[in-house]
């Protein structure tokens, strides 16, 4: 295979330019220089987003179509991995195991990779418009993950927003947030710790009440004389109800309240004050979970679905069963910003399982494309493993399976595994090894 490999990090350049803004930075991409190979006989697929969904989007494109030109687009300069990222906040796993090199993959699987922000779309002549330049292209994947859409709580109170940003971030968003969510659970010295749940459909939909157990295990082990208050907006707790209901009564009996009905309707930041549906709770410490909304670029590419009203909303609009934009079949979304997919369900779980599954299939789609071939559609499948106690580990998990029906409808069996176990703790780290093995070239 090929070897391309092209790394830019140059000082803020890459992060300078604001979201949506036409291109201000200068233009180190173009027709002459020699950042991008050089355009062949093959198709240019440009990725937008290196995390789950894109690097292993990336991969299987250089694998499935000889000769296409992959560009992967990515912000970060390392990737950083939401899967075990919540045993990493309470030191069951390091950073080692969370964070990865980029160009790894790139050099082993022939792909470029090029750290800039992208910034918006000039679809109709098929360019990326970039920190550093245009990036033309023949098929586009878009695979940004999530924004925490804070102006649902704050409007365009921007003092409002950062102060909870800077001090409450829930650090979903990865890369970001992650070490300061870590030194605050490390200076939590006791009193009241709250976390918003947010309504669906949201980023890894088990993966909260994970935390808050291991938030827990950490308040016991440590002696800690804290709570944990988790303000949940379902009225049950789901999915693997009945495990983590068992988790919080038998494991952390004094230390976690769950309160079911509770929507977020006033935040108030700088009192550290909560009003929701289910009472007012106050907090000395807190993780705040905004509603999930896909990432801006799917905004910037003006693909954002909208509902009978009109209103956005929030997701990709998308083939449910192609994954390419309804509306430009040369644009695929891949991972947690997809739209929904079925009137069963409504969307997929937003999970690294299912962003790694479909960003293979959706190059599988573009490659039978390029190849002149009709394409097939294919389903995914999900697994999610969560850690409920930290000594001795054990973990609980659900699974998802889909089928389509006679009409075409996709149809989705939930299969929850409620009762903890210790061999479920090395299922989850053989799981993880094997996908971090499938896009890190580890
Ligand atoms: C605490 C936690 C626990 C989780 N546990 C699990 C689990 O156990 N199992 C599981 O399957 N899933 C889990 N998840 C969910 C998983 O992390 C996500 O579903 C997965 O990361 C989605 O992949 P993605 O590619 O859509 O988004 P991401 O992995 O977030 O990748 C998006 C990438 O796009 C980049 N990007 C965004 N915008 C731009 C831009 N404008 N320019 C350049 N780059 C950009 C970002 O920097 C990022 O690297 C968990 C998540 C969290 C936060």
């Amino acid at each position: 295979m090929q070897r391309r490999h092209f790394l830019i990090t140059p000082p803020a350049l890459a992060l300078g330019a604001a979201a949506g803004s036409a291109l201000a930075a200068p233009a180190a991409i173009s027709a002459q220089s020699s950042i991008l190979p050089r355009r062949g006989k093959g198709p240019r697929i440009v990725v937008c987003g290196g995390g789950w969904g894109g690097l292993t989007a990336a991969r299987y494109l250089r694998e499935l179509i000889p000769g296409a030109d992959v560009v992967l687009l990515e912000r970060n300069p390392t990737f950083w991995s939401g899967p075990m990222s919540n045993k990493w906040l309470v030191d069951i796993v390091g950073t080692d195991f969370v964070q990865y090199d980029m160009l790894r993959p790139a050099n082993r699987y022939g792909y470029t990779l090029l750290q800039t922000e992208v910034t918006g779309f000039e679809r109709d002549r098929r360019r990326v418009r970039t920190g550093h330049g245009l990036v033309e292209y023949d098929y586009l994947v878009l695979s940004g993950g999530i924004r925490d859409a804070w102006d649902a709580w704050f409007g365009d109170d921007q003092r409002a927003i950062d102060h909870a940003r800077t001090h409450f971030a829930s650090a979903y968003i990865p890369n970001q947030q992650m070490h300061a969510l870590k030194q605050r659970v490390k200076d939590f010295k006791g009193g009241t710790l709250v976390m918003t749940l947010l309504p669906p459909p949201h980023r890894c939909p088990p993966s909260p009440y994970e935390r808050a157990c291991l938030i827990a295990w950490h308040i016991k082990k440590h002696r800690i004389p804290g709570k944990v208050v988790i303000l949940d907006p379902k009225p049950t707790i789901a999915p693997i109800g009945m495990g983590y209901q068992q988790a919080f009564e038998e494991l952390y009996p004094d230390i976690i309240t769950h309160v079911p009905n509770a929507r977020v309707q006033e935040v108030d930041p700088f009192n550290k004050r909560i009003q929701t549906s289910a009472g007012e709770w106050k907090f000395d410490e807190a993780i705040l979970m905004p509603p999930h909304q896909a990432a801006d670029m799917v905004w910037h590419a003006g693909l954002i679905g909208r509902d009978a009203a009109g209103k956005p909303t929030g997701w990709a609009d998308m083939h449910p069963r192609l994954y390419h934009a309804h509306g430009d079949d040369r644009v695929y979304f891949v991972g947690d910003l997809m739209g929904p997919v079925s009137d069963q369900f409504g969307h997929y779980p937003k999970s690294g399982h299912v962003a790694n599954y479909i960003g293979r299939i959706v190059a599988r789609n573009i490659a039978e494309r390029v190849a002149g071939k009709e394409v097939t559609p294919l389903l995914p499948d999900n697994l999610c493993y969560m850690m409920v106690n930290g000594d001795p580990q054990e973990e609980i998990s659900v699974k998802f399976e889909y089928e389509v029906d006679a009409s075409g409808r996709v149809l989705q069996t939930q299969i929850d595994m409620d009762l903890r176990s210790t061999e479920m703790v090395q299922e989850d780290f053989a799981w993880a090894r094997s996908k971090f093995a499938d896009f890190l070239a580890l």
